[in-house]
């Protein structure tokens, strides 16, 4: 008995296995349809002022539907896009998406259009630097307007390369912001090293944060820390009343989470942006 319960254990092992290498070879020919078939896109979730309750730009994020499958997390398909090498078209996608996106939206108020960046984008610098230099050429989109996010595990196996093109990148005046800021393995030390404007504090930190002193302590340390850097602090996550309040007390910049919106399609982002505009004072 134990031995056949030992096997079919092993068998289920099998199966299961067998399964997500099946989902996987599935997923990898149906991204690369989606790609060619123009069926990613992108989505915006708006980043407020925490202070003036206003908004000062949007993160970009990449929504894939599947007919069959329906909506696919990019917490699936992006680790996939990084092993298959689809990241990096997936990756151009996202700069001329975004970029044409929010240099129509400056007409209507001047707003920030941050994209994200997977560490193995880094891999051919020179792809990358001229993917992003098309994208603003292409779009008309300021350098200034925009706003890339990396991850620590980008600074933690770093090359003298990607600190080049991190420095290339400052220069043209494009803003670089260091994503999900606590989960990764990085010393300290980095903050200092790279030309960072901005930290984004990940959302593990807040989910429970009224329950939770020491998350309490950490947030409001990471706060101090990046003030005295002089690297301003956005929060992501925020979903109550209660996170912004004390986001405010312990001077965090901006915010972003469903408290305030969750990721929207182009065309409804912009409806919020309307409503959102500050008022021409009447003479
Ligand atoms: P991220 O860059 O840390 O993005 C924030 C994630 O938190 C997004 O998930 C967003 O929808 C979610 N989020 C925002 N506010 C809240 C909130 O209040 N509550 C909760 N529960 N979640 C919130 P999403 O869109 O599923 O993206 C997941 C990750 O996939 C991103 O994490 C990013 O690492 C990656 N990703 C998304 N789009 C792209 C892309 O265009 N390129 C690359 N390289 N990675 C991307
Ligand atoms: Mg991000
Ligand atoms: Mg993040
Ligand atoms: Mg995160």
């Amino acid at each position: 008995w134990v031995k056949q319960d030992g096997r079919n254990a092993y068998r289920f092992y099998e199966t299961s296995m067998m399964t997500d290498a099946l989902r996987t070879l599935d997923l990898d020919g149906r991204l690369r349809q989606a790609i060619n078939n123009d069926d990613i896109v992108m989505y915006y979730q708006p980043i407020f002022d925490l202070a003036t309750n206003r908004i000062v730009g949007a993160e970009a994020l990449m929504r894939w539907h599947d007919d069959k499958l329906g909506f696919i997390s990019p917490e699936e398909f992006i680790p996939l896009a990084e092993k298959n090498g689809l990241i990096h078209r997936l990756g151009e996608i996202a700069i001329s998406q975004a970029c044409q996106q929010a240099a129509r939206w400056q007409s209507i108020m001047p707003m920030k259009i941050s994209i994200n960046f997977s560490s193995v984008q880094f891999r051919y610098c020179d792809k990358l630097f001229s993917q992003l230099k098309q994208g603003l050429i292409a779009s008309g989109l300021p350098a200034n307007r925009l706003d890339i996010e990396v991850t620590e595990s980008l600074l933690f196996s770093h090359t003298q390369e990607v600190v080049t093109l991190l420095n290339a990148l400052r220069d043209e005046g494009v803003e670089l912001t260091i994503d999900d800021f606590g989960t990764g393995y990085s010393a300290l030390s980095y903050l200092q090293k790279f030309p960072f404007d901005k930290l984004k504090i990940d959302r593990s930190f807040l989910i429970d944060i009224d329950q939770n002193e020491p998350n309490r302590e950490l947030v409001s340390a990471i706060i101090a820390m990046a003030k005295a850097l002089n690297i301003q602090v956005v929060a992501e996550g925020v979903e109550t009343k209660w996170h912004t309040d004390f986001l405010i007390q312990n001077g965090c910049d901006y915010g972003q989470g469903y408290y305030y919106s969750k990721p929207l399609p182009a065309d409804v982002f912009e409806r919020l942006l309307y409503k959102s505009r500050v008022p021409q004072s009447v003479a």
